[in-house]
């Protein structure tokens, strides 16, 4: 089984999967994302401010190990 941690804003209909098998904690998608969504916490992202997330997918496109999964970006 993989670790996927979720994270859910309903007041923009968006989901944010994070596979923590695969999250190295490098950040890459805390340093590309221009809403401050994520936050590094003891070497894995988490996305504690979706709620401020534009769907860019600039986090989905910028993680090198593809851990990440944005409901608005395919
Ligand atoms: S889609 Fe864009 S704004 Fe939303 S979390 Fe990813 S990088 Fe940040």
């Amino acid at each position: 089984m993989s670790d996927v941690r979720k994270w859910e804003s309903k007041k923009l209909g968006v989901v944010i999967e994070v596979d923590y098998d695969k999250c190295k904690g490098i950040g890459e998608c805390a340093i590309v994302c221009p809403s401050s969504v994520y936050e590094v916490v003891d070497g894995k992202t988490t996305a504690p401010n979706i709620d401020d997330c534009i769907q860019c997918c600039a986090c989905q496109e910028a993680c090198p190990t593809g851990a990440i999964r944005h409901s608005s970006c395919r």
